[in-house]
């Protein structure tokens, strides 16, 4: 049984191509890796140039409390509205004005009088 003799193929590469001039990086700088990590970086949306307050924290007129409330800047730099208070819920007559920085001005009033 004649062997099948594995024909080594010669096939010689021209000469290796070195690039003139390559610098040789050194194997601890090589981050070919990404490393980023798989949390996404805070994407933050663009904010307008003034930041207006979306929150602010006001004292009760009835009773006397701090209250946290939201504010809406959408609607307008002067802004009157009714709300009521989260702890004793009377409503306020809110009065609420944002200056150039965005920064709120709330005055609040009771409606009875
Ligand atoms: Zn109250």
């Amino acid at each position: 049984m004649p062997r099948h003799s594995k024909s080594i193929s010669a096939t010689r590469r021209t000469k290796p191509r070195v690039r003139p001039g390559a610098v040789k990086l050194p194997p601890s700088s090589t981050a070919s890796k990404p490393s980023l990590s798989s949390s996404r970086p805070k994407s933050s949306p663009p904010l307008p140039p003034p930041v207006f307050d979306t929150s602010a924290v006001v004292e009760c007129p009835y009773c006397g409390e701090s209250v946290e409330i939201t504010l809406d800047p959408s609607s307008g730099r002067a802004q009157r509205y009714v709300e009521d208070c989260a702890v004793c819920c009377r409503p306020w007559q809110v009065s609420l004005t944002y200056d150039d920085d965005g920064h709120a001005d709330i005055y609040l009033a009771t409606t009875d009088e």
